[in-house]
């Protein structure tokens, strides 16, 4: 703990800046001069976790390999560093309070008044300290959720400016990210707003070292020095942050500015070696100048917001990019899909993925999809829903169990073909109580996952209540569905294959979340391969 430093990541004038893409790509810069990094995320929000908030509200929830439910950033963590985070890497004040009240219950505090300083900032200081205890880290980077001003963010900003007092000198930095708006009336970038951000960050007596500021035109050095005078940082401490094509060149960009020396520099230390950005570079290069271009269904529900489905849609863009090949998803409302409008909707697309889900709303459209791609032998890729989906669909129209459903759909359907786990029955509290986390599969030698994942024994993140039913798979095996990966221990199937397909893959956990900007995950791009093949054959 003694020598970790810590950077800590503020937001002003408003929400939605890309504070998880700034710290990504400052974290993957150091990384890159071999410095050990990780970043966490503080959400001031009062769920304990995001688990139980509609993907409405929250975008995608991120699970860790540890079995938390957590925000989406550290999706981009994982993806950017290539390496896992855990439940210690998402803090809310839910879990905040959670933990300071049932340490009042127990009496852990003697008598005194409990208030939000100092025992909700103690918490709060402590989790932030947590991870330098359990690991070597030389920085830990800490996301501040929200913007500076916020009622809710009040405790955390009052928490950073105690612990760099306790820090000491030249062992933390805060970096400050604002918003450079552009007003086409007058022509100008206006820098007032920043100016008051950091006024408000400054009466919490927090002072910003750095300044990275969102703007969707270039940052001229007067620019850049006002803002410098009047916001009380050092000129190269103003960094550009331009409007980007992909998430993906904002290490470069921030690399650019220098975003990572001044960061050094403040914090005493030295870059011993230039960051080693080649690997990415070569993704980069790929990602912007693809040879091929295909069309894949992403059938879902919750497809207002882009970010519902953020870690899917990233793992296509890594195993596309892999394969010189721009992904262009099609978004497709199961809720509007049915047998008469199926063929026009789907006709464009080379391979299908159906979307995990949960509840009744749009499962008909997803089985309808699952039928089309089954009988047309369409690339098929059907994700923790979309797997029961593809069970469903097979015990319904293969198997002529009309009636087949799963009980979380239907609870008295007369073949349950997925249904609840019996350790999840007695279960009334629904935060955190499913099969979460990295659970073992064995594969099936001779499966195609098998061929794919080229090991016999794998572990996936899962997040899920219902299960395949296994009292239904001898009719289903019989009849092509395969089950081809099973949990060791519990006998639960994870993984089914129809073998008659070409491609048809459902998977009970959730390849999406260990796919990586590296390490694209080997689920996706076998699946992307074949896509490309479908797509290749039908232009023929
Ligand atoms: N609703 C399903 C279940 O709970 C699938 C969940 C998911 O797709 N993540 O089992």
């Amino acid at each position: 703990m003694s020598d970790t430093k810590f950077v800590f990541v503020t937001g002003g004038v408003t929400s939605s800046l890309g504070k998880g893409i700034i710290a990504a790509s400052l974290a993957k810069l150091l990384q890159a001069q071999n410095y050990k990094v990780t970043i966490q995320k503080f959400d001031p929000y009062i769920n304990v976790d995001p688990g139980t908030l509609n993907p409405y509200e929250h975008g995608e929830c991120f699970v860790t390999e540890d079995g938390a439910e957590t925000d989406l950033d550290l999706g981009h963590y994982e993806r950017f560093l290539n390496e896992p985070t855990s439940q210690s890497n998402n803090i809310t004040t839910g879990s905040v309070y959670q933990s300071v009240i049932d340490k009042e219950r127990r009496g852990e505090f003697l008598g005194k008044t409990v208030q939000v300083v100092p025992h909700i900032t103690n918490e709060i200081k402590f989790r932030m300290k947590e991870l330098s205890e359990k690991r070597d880290l030389d920085i830990i980077i800490t996301e501040i959720g929200g913007t500076v001003g916020d009622i809710e963010s009040l405790p955390y900003i009052e928490a950073v400016r105690q612990l760099i007092w306790e820090l000491g000198p030249q062992n933390s930095i805060v970096i400050h990210l604002t918003l450079i708006p552009y007003l086409s009336a007058a022509g100008e970038l206006k820098t007032k707003p920043t100016q008051h951000s950091i006024k408000t960050l400054m009466e919490s007596g927090v002072k910003a070292d750095v300044l990275v500021c969102r703007t969707e035109h270039h940052l001229n050095k007067k620019i850049k020095d006002k803002l410098a005078l009047f916001c009380n940082v050092r000129s190269d401490a103003v960094i550009e942050s331009i409007d980007a094509d992909s998430i993906y060149e904002v290490p470069l960009l921030m690399q650019k500015e220098g975003l990572d020396k001044v960061v050094l520099k403040t914090l005493n230390l030295s870059s011993p070696v230039s960051p080693d950005m080649d690997k990415w570079k070569r993704f980069l290069e790929k990602l912007k100048f693809p040879k091929n271009i295909i069309k894949i269904g992403l059938i879902g529900k919750y497809l207002e917001i882009q970010d519902s489905y953020k870690s899917i849609l990233e793992s296509l863009i890594h195993s596309g990019t892999f394969y010189d090949t721009k992904v262009e998803v099609e978004m497709i409302n199961s809720e509007f899909l049915n047998f008469k409008n199926v063929n026009s909707k789907l006709i464009n697309v080379s391979g299908i993925i159906v979307a995990p889900g949960f509840g009744e709303r749009g499962i008909e459209g997803k089985i309808t999809a699952v039928n089309y791609v089954r009988e047309n032998d369409i690339p098929f890729f059907g994700i923790c829903f979309g797997m029961q989906m593809a069970v469903i669909e097979h015990s319904r129209n293969v198997l002529g169990l009309s009636s087949a459903n799963s009980t979380e759909i239907d609870k008295d359907t007369k073949h349950p073909v997925i249904s609840i786990m019996d350790n999840q029955k007695q279960i009334v509290n629904k935060g955190g109580t499913m099969r979460l986390g990295s659970w073992s599969c064995d594969l099936k030698k001779g499966s195609l996952v098998h061929s794919v994942y080229k090991k016999n024994q794998i572990s996936e993140r899962h997040r899920h209540r219902y299960e395949y039913n296994n009292d239904y798979m001898k009719q289903l095996e019989e009849t092509g569905l395969v089950a081809t990966g099973i949990n060791p221990d519990t006998e639960l199937v994870e993984i089914i294959e129809n073998i008659n397909n070409k491609w048809f893959v459902g998977v009970q956990y959730h390849p999406e979340f260990k796919s990586t900007v590296l390490n694209p995950h080997p689920l996706f791009k076998s699946f992307m391969k074949a896509s490309l093949e479908y797509y290749k054959k039908s232009k023929v």
